[in-house]
């Protein structure tokens, strides 16, 4: 009789523990898989905030590859613009050859008088006062960008040689060692005229005060170097290079401010890597006769060594040809692309 209570409590004590044990236990999975859910909850926070950076990673180099693309579409625009007007002055030209060939062929062959070219004067003395012969003067206006560089100087002295006056358009940026040329340039009576501090079309053309603050870096940097103040400028990759709205602002304000920009209408085109000397030569000897007044674009910037190898070919070729080199100023016709 008296082992049944004693046995009973036992069971209840032995019921009592397994629940504990039981409830524990569960308490104990619970915490775990608790734990469990954080970690992956803040590995799946930590994915989410990598997965928007990198979204606005490629959403930035989206917009730069976007800007960098327009900016290629309209410097191509016009470069085919450029090379239209170039192949319509070539047509003109070469009917204008034409008419003469028919008019020299209809005349008689014994009135040599009568000789149509329009390079010679018949009449050289037969002026009024204060009117030169214009029409007839040769001259080539050869311009140098990028520079100035370690092959300036020897670009002075080729130039020198044939009493060649030139114009450059300086870039400032990987440049600074060099500017000791800039007076060297003045001094040998020369042009100094402004390009870009950076030349990073990305940047210049992004707005209007974008490109002033970046020339005036420029314009300080000659005006320290040299006490000169230059007034001529050009555009990298020429004014038809950037967005309309952008450049055609820029050109109003640098206008208001005093300062004229040049294009070229003969390229030698140095510009590409690609380039030899034999082609340099090529493309400025053969052109320059296409247009009235050449304004001829070159580089001297840092590799340029093609162009430095075919500038004695290119001042022997002009000069023979009765070509004047003469450097640019604000009195000369302009050429622009806008
Ligand atoms: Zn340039």
């Amino acid at each position: 009789m008296k082992k049944t209570p004693f046995i009973a409590a036992l069971a209840c004590g032995a019921l009592l523990l397994a629940c504990c044990g039981f409830f524990a236990y569960r308490c104990f999975s619970l915490n775990s898989r608790c734990q469990n859910l954080e970690t992956e909850a803040f590995q799946l926070q930590e994915n989410n905030s990598k997965l928007q950076e990198d979204n606005s990673k490629l959403d930035t180099e989206l917009t730069d590859s976007t800007a960098q693309l327009k900016e290629r579409e309209s410097y191509v625009a016009g470069q085919k613009e450029y090379i239209s007007e170039l192949s319509e002055q070539i047509d003109s030209l070469t009917n204008g050859e034409d008419d003469g060939q028919e008019e020299t062929d209809s005349a008689s062959a014994d009135d040599s008088d009568t000789d149509s070219s329009s390079s010679s004067d018949s009449y050289p003395n037969l002026y009024a006062e204060g009117c030169s012969p214009k029409d007839t003067e040769k001259i080539v206006y050869l311009t140098f960008d990028d520079g100035p560089s370690n092959l300036t100087p020897q670009v002075l002295d080729l130039l020198d040689r044939y009493n060649a006056k030139a114009t450059f358009f300086v870039v400032c940026k990987n440049n600074e060692e060099y500017a000791e040329y800039l007076s060297e340039i003045v001094a040998r009576g020369h042009t100094l005229a402004l390009h870009s501090y950076s030349h990073n079309y990305h940047e210049i053309y992004a707005s209007k005060d974008a490109f002033l603050s970046d020339y005036e870096k420029v314009y300080d940097w000659v005006v320290e170097n040299t006490g000169y103040t230059p007034s001529l400028f050009r555009f990298p990759g020429g004014s038809n290079n950037g967005s309309s709205y952008v450049v055609n602002s820029i050109i109003d304000e640098m206008e208001e401010r005093g300062f004229q920009y040049f294009d070229w209408n003969v390229s030698s085109g140095d510009g590409s890597e690609l380039t030899t000397t034999s082609n340099i030569i090529d493309n400025i000897c053969s052109n320059v006769g296409n247009v009235e007044h050449p304004v001829v674009l070159m580089h001297d910037g840092r590799g340029k060594n093609a162009t430095l190898a075919a500038l004695p070919s290119v001042l022997e070729y002009l000069s023979d040809n009765g070509y004047e080199f003469r450097s640019l100023d604000k009195s000369v016709e302009t050429v622009h692309y806008r």
